[in-house]
């Protein structure tokens, strides 16, 4: 059937940019949503007219250009307020997760300094809440780092014991992003409310895809991205609660006092709009998603494990997202499959550091041996893969371990050993 452009209505165009023109069969299939996601088509949309047409500075209110960018700000400041059930005034608008990431830390503690010196965050965090940290520590701050057990989970005791006189801050992530094991945020928040200790959480790769709600949770500090939910790159939230005595992070960008002065810089209205759009799209198709891209992992793990022998899964087997997959295949190494199948995308490692070639620091915390952390291979899934797409990665991903399998001495032996 030929269909005239005309007839499509601004998302099918819209989307078919997106998704390469209906020949989604020829692309590469895409599992590195843990990475990135493609903007939903019907984001785009939403941000469009904020670019030519009411492109006014959501602070120059003395004119309608000004108060159409502001009130679009509003709006989407209420959206990614009701996704996560807090008040549009605990929403700070950021280029990221890094960002947000980096003021409610290094901000917490500056502003209570006086009060102590001591966080309190795990090994397998994100590099953006690690490194701030070991940076606090090059000014005075002292910084427990909570270790894991093989599954990736935290030991809830000893977090409860590192807590002195002296800790300000505890920052644990909701979702880990090369593996997919989820913190018992509520029993962390109890921990830190407990012990008037901030808790911020670093929940990039949980929003979104598993329920989160921030009161019951006790968070005091939120990192979220656009570009992990479907919404562009380079806009973030942090949420900050209100009423809680302490938690005002000092600026670490100083300028316009925009935002309530915790962040200044004219607002990217549009990415901002996006942001929103993403928060308001996850929070409308979060249940049946996650069903859906559940089941879709579970059939590319089922026939990844008929057809390779020799598998292991790294992380919690049931505490984690049902999105990702990180998988080690013994006796070969992660890079070596990827360049053997072209036709599928996933990170090796994590993307943030696959550049070198050190293994995982995730998979080394969890005390996974160097050889089987660099077999490993993290397949996430997203919104816009297909049942025929999971098929077809399968597929590849077979073929690709067989023949490295092939060319590997050692996996010879150990197949003739039994
Ligand atoms: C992607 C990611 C970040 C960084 O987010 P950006 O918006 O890309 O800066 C931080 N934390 C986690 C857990 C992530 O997955």
């Amino acid at each position: 059937m030929i269909r005239k452009f005309e007839t499509k209505t601004n998302n099918e165009v819209a989307h078919s940019r997106v998704m390469g023109n209906g020949q989604g069969s020829s692309r590469a299939v895409y599992l590195d949503n843990a990475a990135t996601t493609a903007v939903d088509p019907t984001v785009l949309e939403a941000m469009l007219p904020y670019f030519c047409e009411q492109f006014g500075n959501a602070a120059s209110i003395g004119h309608d250009f000004g108060c159409q960018a502001q009130q679009a700000v509003q709006n989407a400041r209420g959206q990614v307020a009701a996704l996560l059930n807090v008040d549009p005034r605990e929403i700070i608008f950021t280029s990221g997760a890094t960002e947000s990431n980096n003021l409610a830390i290094k901000g917490s503690v500056e502003k209570l300094r006086e009060k102590g010196n001591h966080i309190i965050t795990g090994v397998i965090e994100h590099k953006a809440v690690l490194d701030s940290c070991k940076y606090l520590e090059t000014r005075g701050f002292e910084v427990t780092y909570l270790p894991v057990d093989s599954l990736g989970m935290l030991d809830l005791a000893q977090l409860e014991e590192s807590i002195t006189e002296k800790t300000l801050l505890i920052s644990i992530m909701a979702a880990n992003n090369e593996i997919g094991t989820i913190n018992p945020i509520a029993e962390i928040g109890a921990i830190a409310n407990r012990h008037k200790v901030l808790f911020h959480c670093d929940a990039t790769q949980a929003v979104g895809k598993i329920p989160i709600d921030v009161q019951e949770c006790g968070i005091d500090l939120l990192s979220l991205s656009g570009h992990k939910i479907y919404g562009p790159k380079g806009i973030g939230a942090l949420f900050i609660r209100r009423g809680r005595p302490g938690n005002r992070p000092v600026p670490q960008m100083h300028g316009g006092g925009h935002e309530n002065g915790y962040r200044s810089g004219t607002l990217n209205v549009p990415a901002i709009v996006g942001l929103g759009r993403a928060c308001e799209l996850c929070g409308e198709k979060m249940t049946g998603e996650s069903e859906r891209i559940g089941k879709l992992s579970q059939k590319l793990l089922r026939l990844l494990r008929e057809n390779i022998d020799h598998i292991k899964i790294n992380g919690h087997p049931e505490n984690r997202l049902g999105s990702l997959l990180n998988i080690t295949f013994e006796f070969v190494e992660g890079e070596g499959v990827m360049l053997a199948m072209p036709d599928v995308a996933v990170s090796s490692g994590s993307a943030c550091t696959s550049a070198t070639l050190e293994p995982s620091y995730v998979l080394r915390a969890m005390g996974i041996p160097d050889e089987l952390a660099h077999g490993s291979l993290r397949f996430s899934l997203g919104r816009f893969n297909t049942e025929e797409e999971i098929d077809r990665a399968a597929q590849s991903v077979v073929r690709a371990v067989k023949k490295m399998r092939d060319l590997s001495p050692l996996y010879e032996e150990a197949v003739k050993s039994g």
